[in-house]
């Protein structure tokens, strides 16, 4: 598979060419440096969002699928990316890892069983990350399907927890997703890729990925 990857010289962009393999990485764009040797079949982008807009040129220049990992998007931002979507298979989630795309799937089944008990969500990750909420504690929150207190911690090296913890006066019921590597976000972005090459022009959701891969 001949991929490129938006955001290379990042933590995300430097785990995803080890793990994709650098022998088919055929373009790399960062804010330092763009490189492109030949025609990519999907792009990766794991970077910021002001990134986007070359992103998108790069996916419809070549025709490329898109992987689109990157969180902290605009509506504004989804509506280009459903764009592109008409041309090319998308796929975009603010979380790589199958045990998040899991704790998606049990929350909504779930969650509206618990509807009389608080909920609260709570997320730690690594010092540098810019965003907060994680976009993967907005999806959580989603998931949960009623508003609720969303709480942030920035520490250390910490690649992303997320807890959901419900509780009536008798009980407490915490679920709890803890990547213990940014190796387990670049492998999800890796099975993404493999399943947008196949896949018809749309945007779909890295959970789809999941339950494609739970099937078999
Ligand atoms: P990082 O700061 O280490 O790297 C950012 C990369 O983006 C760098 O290569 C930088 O040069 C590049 N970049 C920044 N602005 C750019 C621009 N305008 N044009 C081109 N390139 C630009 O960040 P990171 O920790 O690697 O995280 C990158 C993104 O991935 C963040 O949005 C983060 O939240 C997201 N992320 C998503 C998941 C997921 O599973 N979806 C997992 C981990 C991280």
């Amino acid at each position: 598979m001949k991929y490129g990857i938006v955001g290379s010289s990042g933590r995300m962009g430097r785990e995803l060419i080890e793990v994709f393999g650098p022998e088919n990485c055929v373009a790399t764009i960062s804010l330092e440096d763009e490189t492109i040797l030949d025609s990519p079949e999907v792009i990766v982008d794991f970077s910021r969002p002001e990134a986007l807009k070359r992103t998108l040129e790069v996916c419809r220049e070549y025709r490329s699928a898109l992987v689109l990992g990157t969180t902290a998007l605009t509506e504004d931002h989804m509506v280009q990316v459903k764009e592109l979507a008409q041309s090319v298979a998308v796929v975009q989630g603010y979380n790589f890892s199958v045990g998040i795309g899991v704790l998606r799937m049990i929350l909504r089944q779930y969650a509206p069983a618990l509807s009389e008990w608080d909920v609260e969500i709570s997320e730690t990750h690594h010092i540098h990350k810019v965003d907060a909420p994680s976009g993967t504690a907005i999806t959580l929150k989603k998931e949960v399907g009623r508003d609720c207190p969303t709480h942030s911690l920035r520490m250390g090296g910490v690649p992303g927890d997320h807890s959901v913890s419900f509780a009536n006066e008798g009980e407490v019921l915490t679920l709890t997703h803890r990547a213990i590597s940014r190796k387990v976000f670049a492998m999800g972005a890796l099975q993404a890729a493999r399943f947008a090459i196949g896949q018809q022009p749309g945007l779909y959701d890295f959970e789809e990925v999941v339950s494609c891969a739970l099937k078999r």
